[in-house]
């Protein structure tokens, strides 16, 4: 059985372990047009703000190790076509210019995302960076050595997460996004405020509900943003408006979203039964909606790889789906979140109901103790929860992890009152917070 891997970051290195391991008589072939594999783009921030000082240790595995595996590492080398017909891919080797076929029986497709550019008058100016890669990471720190004043556009994780190393790092910086909340996808408005108001504090310039219209430049550099309420001097600009699947090469040849994103059966097999897809390629079977969604992370990545490599043989395990459940560390201030917010809950057309618990995290007798905000979005007539929230300078973010699993096994709220949750007073109070959030929705 001879597989062919296209891209190896992280969906592609976990098919690849796993093919190597569980498969020893499959010839693997891995093309990766980047000269890594498995770079933890979720560091860069962290690295660009000096806290990850060794860049090194932001890859989990190398193309090394894949080879000492038993595995063909095509680095620098480009897939240009997929034959489906044929099984067949055209491969350019990026150093030699050199153009190559080769044939699978099954074919991988770990190709993954690439950042959105949208069309803006100017976009080709110097110093409009991206922020995906290790190259991108590094150009940024580069970059940002010189600049005073910098502007990030996207107000998701990302461009959060990066406004935050910047102006750690002394940099006057402003956020612009279209909407009128940051991070409006993952939290409900009374979450956002209290980061909105830390960034204020910190002199963070907010412009929201606005757009970017033009980028002006000057010695071919951009020095203005404008948007469609102001215009802001800048050194540096981080686009940072989302991702896209990168799945040109089977246009046409497997079921895709309308975006692109390929759409996988729970064995992540593609409409061709001998191409198998896995991360930020792919759709997910989002389990709150009951849908494909695109829903790029990290989390789906790796575990889709991992299941690509037990399926490559005979369908074995299933994907369970995704709540989209991700967290957050802004200054002192730590949130998660899982499923619907209300927010998305109305714009599901879903009718729901909310509970909301502020409480402390230990007893008041503790010598320190840190208030807490949940947020929990159920379905009012059947109960179940689909979304949560939470935020405090304690770190609760494990709850949301617990309430993953509440919505993927389908739990009411009135059984949330009163599952088992240990008590100790370092840690929570006798009623843990969950629980409280259960029996507040008792009626
Ligand atoms: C700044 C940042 C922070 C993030 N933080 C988090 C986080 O905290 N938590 C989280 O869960 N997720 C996070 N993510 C998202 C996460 O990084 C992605 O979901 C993940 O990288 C997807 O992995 P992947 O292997 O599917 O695809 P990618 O990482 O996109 O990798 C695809 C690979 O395919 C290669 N490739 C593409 N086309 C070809 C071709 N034609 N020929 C050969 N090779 C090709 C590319 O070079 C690349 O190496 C973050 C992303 C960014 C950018």
């Amino acid at each position: 059985m001879k597989v062919i891997v296209i891209g190896c970051t992280h969906a592609g290195t976990a098919a690849v372990k796993n093919i190597a391991t569980l498969y020893k008589d499959a010839s693997i072939t891995v093309y990766e047009k980047n000269d890594n594999v498995s770079f933890l783009s979720c560091g860069i921030a962290l690295y660009v703000g000096g806290v990850a000082k060794d860049a090194n240790k932001m890859f989990y595995s190398s193309p090394e190790e894949l080879k000492a595996l038993g595995v063909k590492m095509n680095m620098k080398h480009e897939v240009l076509e997929v034959d489906s017909e044929q099984k067949k891919i055209i491969a350019k080797d990026l150093v030699t210019g050199e153009v190559k076929v080769d044939h699978y029986d099954k074919l991988v497709m770990s190709t993954g995302s690439w950042p959105v550019i949208p069309p803006i008058d100017g976009i080709n100016l110097e110093n409009i960076l991206l922020c995906k890669n290790f190259h991108q990471a590094n150009i940024i720190i580069e970059k940002a050595k010189g600049a005073k004043n910098i502007t990030v556009i996207g107000a998701g994780y990302i461009g959060v997460e990066l406004v935050e190393a910047f102006q750690l790092d002394g940099k006057n910086v402003t956020l612009i996004d279209g909407e009128e909340r940051i991070l409006n996808k993952y939290l409900d408005q009374e979450f956002t405020d209290i980061v909105e108001a830390e960034f204020t504090r910190r002199h963070i310039e907010l412009a929201l509900s606005q757009t970017v219209t033009k980028f002006e430049g000057e010695n071919g550099k951009v020095a203005k943003v404008i948007t469609t309420k102001e215009e802001i001097a800048t050194d540096l600009v981080i686009l940072c408006v989302g991702f896209k699947p990168n799945t040109g090469l089977l246009k046409g040849k497997v079921e895709m979203l309308d975006n692109g994103a390929i759409v996988v059966d729970e064995f992540l097999q593609t409409s061709d039964p001998n191409i198998y897809a896995a991360g930020d390629s792919c759709a997910v079977y989002y389990n709150p909606l009951g849908k494909h969604m695109y829903i790029p992370l990290a989390t789906n990545a790796v575990r889709m790889g991992t299941i690509v490599g037990h399926n490559i043989m005979e369908p074995k395990v299933k994907y369970l789906g995704t709540q989209g459940t991700s967290g957050l560390h802004i200054y002192d201030l730590n949130m998660a979140s899982t499923g619907l917010t209300e927010l998305t809950a109305k714009q599901a057309g879903i009718a729901y109901q909310t509970v909301d618990v502020i409480e402390n995290n230990r007893p008041e007798f503790m010598p320190t103790y840190e208030e807490v905000k949940l947020k929990l979005v159920y379905e009012e007539a059947s109960r179940k929860i689909l979304g949560a929230q939470i935020i405090s300078k304690a770190d609760m973010t494990q709850t949301i992890n617990t309430l993953s699993v509440c919505i993927q096994k389908e739990v009411t709220i009135d059984e949330l009152g009163f599952i088992d949750f240990f008590f100790q007073p370092h840690f929570n109070k006798p009623w843990n917070i969950l629980n409280q959030a259960g029996l507040s929705a008792l009626v």
